[in-house]
């Protein structure tokens, strides 16, 4: 009788959240979920966040 939401929802949270970042250290771009993504070439966390 707990059936209410579906298979949608948790992805749609995680869509919103994720948001495309460029690195300062070596100017990758790359997709981060979170307030505090890092880059996944060289983990560093001084990056901006880019328009979409
Ligand atoms: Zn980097």
């Amino acid at each position: 009788m707990c059936t209410v939401g579906g298979p949608f929802g948790n992805e749609d949270i995680k869509r919103l959240e994720a948001k495309q970042y460029a690195c300062n250290e070596c100017g990758s771009k790359f997709k981060g979920i979170g307030k505090n993504p890092m880059c996944p070439s060289c983990q560093s966390e001084d990056i901006t966040e880019l328009e979409a």
